[in-house]
């Protein structure tokens, strides 16, 4: 049985970003919806129990037709949403360091390019998806879209190191349609130790 994650934060903890009732429904509602429906369509095959939701994302193929959707769209939203949560935090250092951060310089030119194509990217997504930053087995970065609740490891598009939620969802109580002011905003509580321990992995 797939669970949610507990937050090491309160809902109200990033309330100059990420007011405490949008955190509070996108955690006890949304996410919550997906993992529950994940759990739903997997109860009539035990032996997909034994595979992580990682290879299950990865081989959706694999997956009997009758929920493959289903494990696409809620096991993507639980993967997702479970990194979303682990990459936010307090009082956190604003840029990413060394490894991560050299790269980051060779691939975009410097940071504040990075953080223009990561935005850039963010919102030329139409509709509802999330904007990543991902590392090939080369260690080489890219900044990619996935709609929906697609995952990079389903088309193996790469090892997520970041990614933003850009269903309205996300922000809409706060900002309504402004999805740049929320991209912009959100920098200031990404956790760069979590993004650069992920890269050096
Ligand atoms: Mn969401």
């Amino acid at each position: 049985m797939y669970s949610l994650p507990k937050l090491p934060y309160s809902y109200d903890a990033f309330v100059q970003i990420i007011d405490a009732r949008t955190m509070e429904i996108h955690y006890t509602k949304h996410h919550q919806a997906y993992c529950d429906k994940l759990n739903a369509a997997l109860e009539q095959y035990p032996e997909l129990k034994e595979r992580d939701l990682t290879n299950l994302l990865s081989n959706l193929s694999s997956l009997p037709e009758g929920i493959r959707m289903a494990v696409r769209n809620n096991g993507g939203g639980h993967y997702n949403h479970t990194f979303f949560w682990g990459t936010l935090g307090v009082d956190c250092v604003d840029h990413p360091s060394g490894k991560l951060a050299d790269r980051i310089n060779e691939t975009f030119g410097d940071f504040e390019s990075f953080k223009k194509a990561f935005h850039d990217t963010g919102l030329a997504r139409f509709g509802s998806g999330w904007v990543w930053l991902v590392k090939n087995n080369e260690g080489e970065l890219s900044v990619i879209s996935t709609p929906n609740q697609d995952s990079p490891c389903m088309e193996n598009l790469g090892v997520p190191l970041l990614g933003l939620d850009l269903w309205e969802h996300a922000y809409y109580l706060h900002y309504q349609n402004r999805r740049t002011d929320y991209i912009n905003a959100w920098w200031g509580i990404v956790n760069w130790f979590v993004v650069e321990e992920r890269y050096n992995k």
